[in-house]
């Protein structure tokens, strides 16, 4: 990059995006940008968009699976606060226990309620835990720190159907087919 710019990047320790400090120093969470001692240089933060077809790779660990896990993500708003983005979110892990939450989240679809089906492996699916960060409900987003394969396979994804719903890429060219990932089994 250029002379002393500071380029809007990933803190390596908390996964936030930031403008470091010119010493390094991550404004969110202190740590040293530069030293990555004891970060997890593995996950990186992915933004979902509701709906969006995702690669058949765990979420979190990065391995090839064809299981899912329904997150849902409600917005609380018990104050009713005017401002979605200071608004916590609140996670409800969608298991058998809460098959009922379930049925109602999908019949009675809210603003405040956001749901995905995020890819993760039978061994991660016992984490509990899928590591949403952020929510945004008014544009259906949902930010997860996840494994940097799975964001690699996304972005593949994302590339060779970028016509369909990625904004940024021009409508009249023409792209090369994307090659046929080995994917292990057909249909
Ligand atoms: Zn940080
Ligand atoms: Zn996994």
């Amino acid at each position: 990059m250029g002379d002393n710019a500071v380029a809007l990047s990933e803190c390596p320790h908390c996964h936030t995006t930031v403008f470091p400090k010119y010493d390094g120093t991550c404004p969110a969470c202190r740590r040293n940008t530069r030293d990555l001692r004891g970060a997890d240089t593995d996950k990186t933060s992915v933004t979902l968009a509701e709906q969006e077809p995702l690669p058949p790779v765990c979420l979190l660990c990065g391995h090839e699976t064809d299981r899912t896990r329904k997150v849902a993500c409600s917005y609380k708003s018990e104050r009713d606060e005017n401002a979605p983005g200071t608004g916590l979110a609140v996670m409800a892990m969608i298991t058998g226990l809460f098959m009922g939450l379930l049925l109602l989240l999908a019949t009675s679809p809210s603003p405040n309620v956001l749901m995905m089906r995020v890819p993760l492996c039978r061994r991660c699916r016992l984490k509990k835990k899928e590591h949403v960060r952020h929510v945004d409900f008014p544009n259906r987003q949902m930010t997860f720190l996840a494994h940097r394969v799975f964001r690699d396979r996304l972005q593949e994804r994302r590339a060779s159907t970028g016509d369909m719903d990625r904004p940024g890429s021009p409508a009249g060219r023409v792209d090369k087919p994307a090659p046929r990932l080995p994917d292990g089994s057909g249909h």
